[in-house]
């Protein structure tokens, strides 16, 4: 076998022999040591000459074609020379292929870039490679510590967002017989809001503690960089930051106050249905119909998809007027937090928030003005984000991942293996892999 093979076979250290085809398909790729250095003692790195026997092993490698590709390594056992060397004998071993190592060094790396720079998840790239899933897992690890060792840019604004790990888990009480909620199990998540370094660090738990145990393990230079931190409504957050970043600007971002503003949607929704039909909604109900459109901003509806929902709701009648009071109050939220992006003067942000607030006063929908009420008492966060003119869409583009890894896993076990998996997602594009599609 001239060395063309070896080459393209590629493996330091070994060189093919020959390539036989099995009865099934299979080739088979004999290889032999073709490294000097496989001669020297691992215990007293004498040189030896003296020949034992041959070993096989049959070590696993990269996927090379559609058949399978079988390696048989004839590696020799050696007696040791060296004088006083405790060892007798050792058998071979190159970079690629260390002692008692079943698949080299070169498919190991893939399997744990795999998990860590292509999105894959570690029973995904298991069954690609045809490794077993702790193999992938602990090189996954492996890989993961380059990440996590990488040193961080400075942090201009930090957002922190609650995220439920795992679903529920309910009990029901055999003294009342009532069902109650054993386990909800929240993360608080700290990501570069503004940056592009991604997720930065996840607490178990979202009460002001489990969210200090972040700051409290940041070096204090690393904690003056940052100018905002950027939460959703939620007042622990808020106490949280004004203990553990006393000089960070506290702002809440669009996409928190929107999100509740779809909430108080929702609920008017199930509750005017509830009112008015005596039950809860169905499929032929028109403003069950309009559900979804309601939510997205009317400038992400066509004019044919907002036309559709504008007159489902108009055959709901009574239902249909209150959520679409409920509607305009959110679009006069949006239209004011629309001036974050712009550099909008205080004139029009304050006759904007006289629009809104008085369309909220005379709505006469209870949720409207808890609502308004609400957007009132974080109007200095709120006012601060649209100061600051950031966006906090990464924050929400992150939250969104974490909630796919965990969907594409079917849920973590181990909430150590959930935050590496995000950390390795989320900081992708910082470290040159695109995102995936
Ligand atoms: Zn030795």
């Amino acid at each position: 076998m001239d060395n063309s093979t070896t080459l393209l076979l590629g493996l330091d250290g070994l060189a093919v022999e020959k390539v036989e085809r099995l009865v099934d398909g299979t080739r088979r790729v004999h290889l032999t040591t073709a490294d000097e250095s496989a001669r020297a003692c691992p215990s007293c790195g004498v040189f030896t000459v003296h020949v034992k026997g041959f070993v096989q092993t049959r070590p696993r490698d990269l996927p090379c074609g559609e058949r399978r590709l079988q390696r048989v390594w004839h590696k020799r056992r050696w007696y040791c020379t060296g004088p006083a060397c405790p060892r007798r004998t050792f058998t071979e071993q190159v970079r690629q292929v260390p002692a008692g190592a079943r698949i080299t060094g070169r498919l190991r790396d893939a399997a744990g870039r795999r998990v860590r720079d292509a999105g894959s998840t570690v029973v995904q790239a298991a069954r690609d490679l045809g490794l077993p899933w702790p193999t992938v897992m602990d090189a996954f690890r492996t890989a993961g510590q380059e990440v996590t060792a990488a040193a961080l840019e400075p942090v201009e604004a930090l957002g922190i967002d609650e995220t439920r790990r795992g679903r529920m888990q309910w009990r029901q009480n055999p003294e009342t017989g009532r069902w109650e909620p054993v386990a909800d199990r929240w993360h608080t998540g700290f990501v570069d809001a503004f940056g592009i370094q991604g997720l930065l660090g996840q607490a178990g738990g979202r009460a002001p503690p489990d969210v200090l145990v972040w700051p409290a393990t940041t070096p204090l230079q690393r904690r003056r960089q940052i100018r905002y931190a950027a939460i959703d409504m939620s007042p622990g957050y808020r106490a949280a930051i004004r203990t553990g970043l006393p000089h960070a600007t506290v702002v809440v971002g669009h996409f928190h106050v929107v999100q509740l503003a779809n909430k108080m949607i929702n609920t008017v929704r199930r509750r005017t249905t509830a009112a008015l039909r005596g039950r809860r909604g169905r499929a032929r109900d028109p403003e069950w119909k309009a559900r979804r459109r309601l939510l997205p901003g009317r400038e992400d509806l066509t004019d044919a998809q907002f036309s559709t929902m504008w007159n489902a709701l108009t055959d709901a009648k009574a239902i249909g007027t209150t959520l679409l009071t409920a509607w305009t109050a959110r679009e006069r939220l949006r239209d004011q937090l629309a001036c974050a992006r712009t550099d909008a003067d205080r004139h029009r942000i304050g006759h904007l928030h006289w629009k809104l607030l008085t369309w909220c006063a005379d709505s006469g929908i209870p949720e409207v003005r808890t609502l308004v009420r609400t957007i009132d008492r974080w109007w200095t966060e709120i006012a601060a984000f649209i100061a600051a003119g950031h966006s906090n869409a990464r924050s929400e583009g992150i939250n969104r991942v974490i909630k796919l890894v965990a969907r594409a896993a079917h849920g973590f076990r181990n909430p150590a293996s959930q935050r590496l998996r995000t950390r390795c997602v989320t900081t992708r594009r910082a470290r040159g892999h695109p995102h995936p599609a």
